[in-house]
């Protein structure tokens, strides 16, 4: 029935958990941790992530990534790191790109030799570099597009059909898209991550992850899940739902806001590279207009190389140089000092991720106004670059 509703009507009462004492118009919040034995496999507990509340925003993200599953998680990672240990055991290989979340890089990284999980890292621009990496022992190809901080783009349906044709899982996670923008399941992925913490979430006030793929995929998960123990707080799944119910009008602002500011930026003299999927100067363009409804509300710059990054984010008034991202309110941070502080410069530099380079999460606040900030810091450093000279 979900399937025939349409987003907005998703987002606002899909997962509704009925209030029939009181026919409340919100879902009330059950924070038992104790339920009335009932005859059934699996009892009612947080950490089996089958309360009230829990399993009626499952429903809500499953049909807004077009899913038969989907489950929630206390933050990104540990919908990500869940998802990858369940599938994944001792002697096994999972092929990643260069320009993953940080976080996500860490955990293969420093956890997956404990357990020796094999994996490799490659470029990701093309389909081929996934099918290059491909070994006897490998399981999963694991994709992010747009990707952080690039905003580079994966093939997704090209990958997906990689995976098929040699008997892979692929798994994609969608945290800078939003299920607004896309929707990898139609392109034949098998599992969608999300760290609901960005859009789902949206106002910097939540910390969550969520998880959508088959009802076979979402038993294997489960299995794992309980064990681990990553689930959230029905509190804050509470909250979730409240932010879901205003996610198209959020995304689609944030849509709109960041072309209008990537082509100011894309114009602008100080200014010399703008990263954005949405402009037609982006080298993936078609392949981003192929697999998004829109292209989202992230993008990078650089200033020219007189200017300096970490001076023009002071002199910022509105736009706060802050963490994360998807907020409402509109934040620019340097990725080489947060998301990408763990890399070496060496690292770093081969993925281009500059000293200079800017993330720019646009929120939805009046476009004059944010390009406005944008002139007066411009300005201010020009200053001071010009007393230093
Ligand atoms: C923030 C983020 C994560 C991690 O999510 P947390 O909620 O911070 O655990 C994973 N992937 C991407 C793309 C992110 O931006």
């Amino acid at each position: 029935m979900t399937k025939k509703l349409g987003l907005q009507t998703i987002c606002t009462h899909v997962g509704e958990v009925k209030d029939e004492q009181f026919k409340g118009a919100v879902s009330p919040i059950y924070i038992s941790t104790s339920y009335q034995f009932e005859d059934v496999d699996v009892k009612r507990y947080p950490r089996y992530f089958n309360t009230p509340n829990q399993e009626m925003l499952s429903k809500k993200i499953a049909a807004l990534e077009h899913a038969e599953a989907g489950m929630i998680f206390g933050s990104g990672m540990a919908a990500i790191s869940t998802t990858l240990l369940a599938f994944l055991k001792t002697g096994d290989h999972i092929i990643v790109q260069n320009t993953l979340y940080g976080g996500t890089s860490n955990f293969i990284r420093e956890e997956f030799p404990k357990y020796g999980i094999e994996f490799s890292f490659t470029d990701g621009y093309e389909v081929s570099d996934f099918e290059a990496a491909i070994q006897d022992n490998t399981k999963v190809i694991y994709i992010e597009t747009p990707s952080n901080p690039l905003l580079t783009i994966t093939d997704i349906k090209g990958v997906a059909a990689l995976a098929k044709d040699k008997g892979l899982l692929s798994i994609i996670d969608n945290t800078f898209a939003s299920p607004v923008n896309q929707n990898p399941i139609d392109f034949g992925i098998d599992i969608v991550l999300h760290s609901a913490t960005k859009y789902l979430g949206g106002h910097s006030d939540i910390l969550a992850g969520a998880v959508a793929c088959s009802n076979e995929h979402m038993n294997i998960i489960w299995n794992v899940a309980k064990n681990l123990g990553g689930s959230l707080s029905d509190f804050m799944v509470w909250m979730l739902e409240r932010s879901i119910k205003t996610l198209v009008l959020r995304v689609k602002a944030q849509n709109r806001n960041a072309k209008k500011l990537a082509k100011y930026l894309n114009t602008h003299s100080d200014i010399k590279n703008v990263y954005y999927p949405g402009l037609k100067s982006h080298p993936q363009y078609k392949l981003a207009k192929s697999q998004m409804k829109g292209f989202g509300g992230m993008l990078s710059f650089e200033l020219n190389d007189e200017l300096d990054a970490t001076a023009f984010q002071k002199e910022l008034k509105l736009i706060k140089p802050s963490m994360s991202l998807a907020g409402v309110e509109s934040t620019m941070l340097s990725p080489y000092k947060t998301s990408h502080g763990l890399l070496s410069q060496e690292e770093r530099d081969s993925i281009g991720v500059t000293n200079g380079l800017i993330r720019f999460s646009v929120g939805i606040e009046t476009k004059d106004d944010l390009i406005q900030d944008i002139e007066q810091a411009i300005k201010a450093v020009k200053k001071q670059a010009q007393v230093e000279a």
